[in-house]
């Protein structure tokens, strides 16, 4: 498919054989633009551009866990780390600290949602 007074390269060459006209991107107006070469071609500057724009929006910088959350994690990990350590003593036939035990249901209970349920 060619259009003997299309501004792309393609057009041009087939139509006419050499070189009539400057061929630039209607679009953006470069004559290296990838639709410059070829009317079927997409914008590439456009799509440059575009890409550029996604790319920022979709990346923006790292922040932190609310500290609240990082709290909760840091107090849960720990209960699991007591429970598993217990285990792990318990299966050893090891006496289990009393401290840990403790610990472990003081936590548990501040765990507990104020008058609710766990
Ligand atoms: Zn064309
Ligand atoms: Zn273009």
């Amino acid at each position: 498919m060619s259009t003997p007074n299309c501004w792309c390269e393609r057009c041009d060459i087939q139509a006419n054989a050499i070189r009539t006209r400057m061929w630039i991107c209607p679009e953006c107006g470069d004559k290296r633009c990838e639709k410059a070469r070829f009317h079927g071609n997409r914008c590439s500057t456009k799509m440059n551009l575009a890409q550029t724009l996604a790319e920022t929006a979709e990346k923006p910088p790292i922040g932190v866990m609310p500290e609240s959350v990082w709290n909760w994690h840091q107090r849960r990990n720990r209960m699991i780390e007591l429970m598993q350590a217990m285990l792990r003593y318990s299966e050893a036939g090891k006496p289990v600290p009393v401290a840990w035990c403790e610990e472990l249901m003081r936590r548990i209970e501040e765990h507990i949602p104020a008058g609710g349920k766990p």
